[in-house]
């Protein structure tokens, strides 16, 4: 007999019940492949260190105040020390490693949430599918040395991410760790353990609930402020876990509601929505949450767990929107109702006697959540509920502004809303309507105005016009890249050919407005980049149109070569983004997975021209994803918002011996170019940010071809930008053949007079000058072990 997983009884013995547990099954444990499964919080730390060692930590904090216990609030100003014995330095590592820690356990926990619901509804045993993959779980592989087969092989490892981040937390405490090193250290961990957590969550949700299965060619849903019909009652569900949510569209699936009601999502939910139920539309990111409350087109609204306003509740309680809260991180002192009679429920709601209720029991709440649209929708349109004023109150809000600019100083983007409401007050809202796009709908401003204007609602109101034309396109999250499409792209990736892989992901805290995000993806896409996006960017992305009326996800296929667009999905389907290099690294260079963390990051960091864009982060969650990226060798660019992080991991080109790297054939130290430059880097404006990225995409492993091909972006785009030549390009040249080929002879001419290379013009060839030569056998790895035979 096979002992499986399960209880059974033994005959004549009915009334022993035997549980089996986990078993342990042949091979897997026999599988581990590197020397680290399961790490540590040390596990990693001698490559944490060759990280640390080249991309410094450079800290900007917003205070030199520590007042984290009670023998503060200390002075940490002038390498001051404070009364625990920590200095500024290790203050703000000790900060990155909270915020790292707690983005980590957000999703992490979201993991768990799923896992937990999803064993009940499916049962352990359910197998793990997302689409044409061996390497199903890689992230899961490389970090853990298994090979998960069922969403229950996900328990144990939920267990560790939990085990770890709870002993990191544990050093964050005051009277632990002192040493900014090892907090950058742990943070990396936490970083780590935050893409195991969301390819968990990720992953099982695929697997259990239908969602696409990496399919490249998913269908489009639509998004926008503009496209729910608001003469409907309207279902309107905030934040990020799809279960919930899947039983509200369940509900109407079974009673034939998609007629009848609107039901969208804000925020990475609304992503999950579509891939669980391709109706579901989205409404935008989180910056539209207050936005679309205020319009009082929501009848009801749901809340699950992450990026869901800390007011919800107040403010469409202001507006009679009965609020349902579904999940523990988020009650708002609420009710818990989840043992109640739903039509009772429905009645306290609807007749305002209860402003929102808890309700945990999610069968109820599928079932609570359209009764209640239905039932509350007539009251609340019949007295046509918003917070934007008429057109007679819009006329005297704008014309009472006395232009005192309070709040253009409390903006966090500075905006010129003086000018517009003088310009509206004159009849021309197109200010207004600018303005709208580029506000990230904080509500600072309603409480800066020393008048009292509502100025988001007088802004919104203004952009009337252009919100009911806010309609765009975005494909619906695909999961997993496919083991097929790698095979496919892999050698184009490493040798360069391929210019690289953009993942445009995060927030939408954008410095100006959504549309630089689709004007990055353009720009890129047009350069045969592969742009992987993801969450609220991925949504962002899709909001605009071309002369034809076509979105970008209309005009580029989705498939994973160079050109296309892919879209992964909602926040945590991050971790395919970053698993898409392991796999890169798995299938096409055969490098082995299983528990070999420091293997595959070393190979990712010097061969896989790829690099994360963060235009708009906001939230922990982004700066722990950007830290697991860094930990596994991918450098990721954040807009100017993310200065605030306080933290980021700068590369010093200027020191030569920061660059030196092994060559695994023998162990032999190569001086290399500086590549890539940076880990860890804020842009201060797109103009900056866009050659940044090509430059980033620059590998120590490109071939000629490769490096010609991303010289050429890279030069290109700083002149396009920055209207000039980058100040660093010859330092990526090492043969002629590295060259653009359409500027070959003019750059031989500027390497020869401004940096006094020997050129041979007889046969165009680079004489002298270069750092180093190309060589297409070139293994470069920063990791000792992994050398065939050490230099002395
Ligand atoms: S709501 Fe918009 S305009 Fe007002 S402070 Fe926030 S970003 Fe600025
Ligand atoms: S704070 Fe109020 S009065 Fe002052 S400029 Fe802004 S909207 Fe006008």
């Amino acid at each position: 007999m096979t002992i499986k997983k399960g209880k059974f009884v033994i005959e004549g013995l009915e009334n022993v019940q035997i549980n089996i547990g986990k078993v342990i099954e042949e091979g897997v444990d026999g599988q581990i492949e590197g020397p680290t499964p399961k790490p540590e919080i040390t596990s990693l730390r001698n490559w944490d260190y060759r990280i640390l060692d080249r991309y410094n930590p450079v800290y900007t904090p917003t205070s030199d105040i520590c007042d984290y216990c009670t023998y503060g609030k200390c002075d940490l100003t002038g390498n001051k020390e404070g009364a625990c014995g920590i200095d500024l330095e290790g203050h703000t590592a000790r900060q990155a490693l909270m915020t790292s820690i707690m983005g980590a356990a957000c999703h992490s926990a979201h993991g768990r949430h799923l896992l937990h619901y999803l064993i009940k509804r499916y049962g352990e045993d359910h197998p793990i599918n997302v689409g044409p993959s061996n390497l199903k779980a890689p992230l899961t592989e490389t970090i853990m040395g298994i090979q998960p087969e069922t969403i229950g092989d996900f328990l144990p490892v939920l267990a560790y991410v939990e085990e770890q981040l709870t002993q990191l937390t544990a050093a964050a405490n005051t009277g632990q760790e002192g040493s900014a090193r090892d907090f950058e250290s742990k943070a990396l961990h936490a970083g780590m353990l935050d893409l195991l957590g969301m390819e968990v969550a990720d992953i099982i949700q695929i697997s259990c609930m239908g969602m696409p299965k990496a399919e490249e060619d998913t269908a489009m849903a639509e998004i926008g402020m503009g496209i729910l019909d608001p003469t409907k009652p309207v279902v309107v569900c905030v934040g990020h876990n799809i279960a919930a949510p899947a039983y509200i569209l369940d509900y109407m699936d079974e009673n034939a509601l998609f007629d009848k009601i609107e039901i969208a999502g804000l925020c990475c939910t609304a992503h999950d929505m579509t891939r669980y139920n391709k109706t579901a539309k989205i409404i935008g990111s989180m910056s539209k949450e207050l936005k679309y409350i205020r319009s009082g087109i929501p009848d009801v609204l749901v809340t699950d767990e992450q990026c869901v306003r800390a007011d919800i509740l107040r403010e469409a309680s202001e507006l009679h929107i009965p609020v349902i809260a579904t999940n523990e991180k988020i009650t708002y002192g609420l009710p818990d109702r989840s043992g109640d009679n739903v039509d009772d429920i429905v009645n306290d709601l609807a007749s305002g006697k209860e402003k929102g209720v808890l309700m945990l029991d999610l069968e109820k709440v599928g079932e609570l959540v359209p009764k209640l649209a239905m039932k509350v929708s007539p009251i609340r349109k019949a007295k046509g509920i918003t917070a934007l004023p008429d057109e007679g109150e819009f006329a005297k809000l704008v014309a009472k502004c006395t232009k005192c600019q309070q709040c253009t100083f409390d903006c966090p983007q500075g905006l010129p809303i003086a000018d517009a409401m003088e310009a509206a007050a004159n009849g021309d809202l197109s200010q207004l309507e600018v303005l709208h796009d580029k506000c990230v709908g904080c509500g600072r401003c309603d409480y800066s105005c020393p008048v009292k204007i509502p100025v988001l609602n007088v802004i919104e109101k203004g952009a009337q016009r252009v919100i009911r034309e806010e309609k765009g396109k975005v494909r619906i999250g695909r999961g997993q890249i496919g083991d097929p499409e790698i095979r496919e792209e892999g050698r184009n990736l490493v040798l360069g050919t391929t210019p690289g892989v953009i993942a445009i992901v995060g927030c939408g805290n954008y410095p100006d407005g959504t549309k630089d995000v689709h004007d990055v993806v353009e720009e890129m896409l047009k350069r045969s980049y592969i742009i992987i996006s993801s969450g609220c960017a991925a949504m962002d992305i899709g909001m605009y149109k071309d002369d034809e009326g076509k979105t970008l996800y209309e005009k580029y296929p989705g498939r994973f070569i160079k050109g296309n667009l892919l879209n992964t999905g909602s926040c945590v389907s991050n971790a395919h983004i970053a698993a898409t290099t392991i796999k890169v690294a798995s299938i096409f260079a055969g490098r082995k997975t299983k528990g070999n963390w420091e293997e595959i990051a070393d190979y990712v960091m010097n061969r896989i021209g790829a690099v994360g864009l963060a235009w708009g982060a906001y939230s922990q969650k982004a700066f722990a994803i950007a830290t697991g990226c860094n930990r596994l060798g991918i450098p990721v660019v954040a807009g100017p918002h993310g200065t605030k992080y306080r933290r980021a991991f700068i590369g010093k080109p200027y020191k030569k011996d920061d660059w030196n790297v092994l060559d695994a054939r023998d162990g032999s130290t190569v001086n290399v170019e500086p590549a890539p430059e940076h880990l860890m880097i804020t842009a201060e404006t797109f103009d900056e940010m866009m050659p940044l990225l090509a430059k980033l995409c620059i590998r120590p492993s490109d071939n000629s071809l490769g490096r010609a091909i991303k010289l050429t972006h890279y030069i290109e785009l700083s002149e396009k930008y920055m209207n000039k030549m980058p100040d660093d390009w010859h330092v990526y040249v090492r043969s002629e053949a590295d060259l653009p080929v359409a500027k070959r002879e003019h750059l031989l001419k500027t390497l020869e007079t401004e940096h006094g290379w020997k050129i041979d013009w007889d046969r165009k060839k680079i004489i002298a000058g270069p750092m180093r030569k190309v060589d297409v056998s070139f293994q470069p790895t920063n990791v000792p072990r992994l050398c065939k035979e050490v230099s002395k």
